[in-house]
């Protein structure tokens, strides 16, 4: 009894110890948040590359899957095992559990709760949030803004230019002047505000660092909802989420410190879509993107930590098929051109254009499925064959797979019949399975590298991850803890 006295002393004066050395060293944060990535797309990334390689089955790990601390992280919210990007971001920005679509607030929509990036600012760090969709999309905005629904895009990029936050970058605005566009431009308030609005290349690449410096950066290029192009369809002139990643770094290097978001959004956008090739390029760029952290980190080993998870699971993607069995043929996912995006915009849109459901040749198609998505039609069964012809008069018609609850459907916009049903065909062939255009409810990995690292091993919640990273900032917070 009294022997277990003196340990449990010891272990609580050991303790004490360690949160206050790491609390005093800790001082650079970057953490990454792959939306919708669960061990599924992080798997099937590492599948696509060894069978790239040309290997024996097996996964080429990427390089934060080698991270010396790994967890599990649970995403229910406050009415669903299954959340939605505000209520995931909300959990781990501020550490409450609130409802799907609510930023930073209860559930009953009244009390506004104080993100962990705003704590950073109040101990006089620079921060930055960066991430691949529009910067006033969910998870970027659970950073800096608290509305009710995260449908009130404008009212976060109002919120945005008041933030007072160091680095923007990545997508642009979703509705700068609202949404039927009769408000200020955000993007003017924020300039007001002071900040300095980039959208070329070449004026981000010559951006140096500056006393006092606050900086929105907009991709040249915005493929959808003001968003980055997926990474397969991104062109050469154009700046990756690993420029946005490494300049961020540049420009919130300082003395007092650094906490930086960075968000890969269209992990989530591709899975929704249930295409598996748009989902591994950006794992694989997110990836490249986290390798500029790991060198700053190699850097400023005492003082960094680098954080990746995911906000929830999307697509209920999987790696095995009913059809295919055992097998799978990874290989064939480099047989894709572009994301259904790229053929969208730029097969079936040009064809529906000026043409009706009877006028629409589904012979006209067939090359071009085999040139986008290598998909022989004479080598499909039958059964195939009619379900894609049936899918093709369905887009011709107009009609569009409704991704989400018809009340948030506008967010992730609907998607085309008959490219869906190709990239179901593709992906079925290379042995990837889908269950949902919607999240679903698997817990995320969580992985770590830096100082405070080993917080991060075990089975935790996601409002733990803002606890975990508040107790290393030596942030006095008290929230309790989830059950
Ligand atoms: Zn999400």
């Amino acid at each position: 009894m009294r022997i277990g006295r003196i340990l449990s002393v010891i272990v609580v004066a050991a303790t004490l110890m360690t949160s206050s050395a790491s609390a005093q060293a800790v001082k650079h944060i970057i953490l990454f948040i792959g939306d919708g990535m669960s061990i599924a797309q992080v798997s099937a990334a590492e599948v696509f590359s060894r069978a790239m390689a040309g290997k024996e089955p097996g996964f080429t790990k990427l390089g934060f899957t080698q991270f010396p601390a790994q967890g599990l992280t649970t995403t229910y919210d406050s009415s669903s095992i299954i959340t939605d990007s505000a209520s995931a971001g909300t959990a781990m920005a501020t550490g409450h559990k609130t409802l799907s679509g609510v930023i930073n607030m209860d559930p009953g929509k009244t009390v506004k709760y104080k993100t962990i990036a705003e704590y950073a600012k109040d101990l006089g760090w620079k921060i930055g949030v960066v991430t691949t969709v529009s910067l006033d999309h969910a998870t970027p905005a659970a950073f800096y803004a608290k509305v009710p629904s995260r449908g009130d895009m404008y009212d976060i990029a109002v919120q945005l230019g008041q933030s007072g936050f160091d680095y923007f970058g990545g997508g642009g605005l979703a509705q700068p002047k609202g949404k039927k566009g009769e408000q200020p431009d955000a993007l003017e308030l924020a300039r007001q505000k002071g900040y300095k609005v980039v959208d070329r290349p070449e004026a981000f690449r010559a951006l140096k660092p500056a006393a006092g410096l606050k900086l929105i950066a907009i991709n040249q290029t915005l493929q959808d909802s003001s968003a980055m192009p997926y990474e397969i369809d991104r062109q050469p002139e154009d700046l990756a989420l690993t420029d946005y990643v490494a300049k961020g770094i540049e420009l919130l290097f300082n003395p007092k410190g650094f906490f930086f978001a960075v968000e890969s959004g269209k992990i989530d956008w591709a899975c929704h879509a249930n295409d598996a090739a748009a989902s591994i390029g950006d794992t694989l760029a997110f990836d490249r993107a986290i390798a500029k952290a790991v060198e700053f980190q190699k850097k400023y080993p005492k003082d960094t930590l680098i954080v990746v998870t995911g906000d929830h699971e999307t697509g209920g993607m999987s790696i095995g098929f009913a059809g295919t069995k055992y097998t799978t043929s990874f290989d064939r996912i480099s047989l894709q051109k572009g994301s259904y995006v790229a053929f969208d915009s730029r097969v079936l849109n040009p064809y529906k254009d000026g043409r009706t459901a009877a006028d629409a040749d589904f012979n006209v198609m067939i090359p071009a499925i085999k040139e986008w998505f290598g998909i022989e039609h004479a080598a499909l069964e039958k059964s195939d064959q009619e379900l894609l012809q049936r899918s093709f008069l369905r887009s011709m018609k107009g009609e569009v797979e409704r991704a989400v609850q018809e009340s948030v459907y506008l967010l992730y916009r609907g998607y085309e019949p008959f490219t869906v049903t190709l990239t179901h065909l593709a992906n079925q062939a290379a042995g990837v399975g889908w269950t949902t255009y919607s999240h679903t409810g698997v817990p995320v990995p969580t992985y770590a590298l830096g100082i405070g690292q080993r917080q991060f091993d075990g089975y935790y919640d996601n409002t733990d991850i803002f606890r975990k990273l508040a107790a290393l900032m030596g942030i006095k917070v008290a929230v309790a803890a989830a059950n």
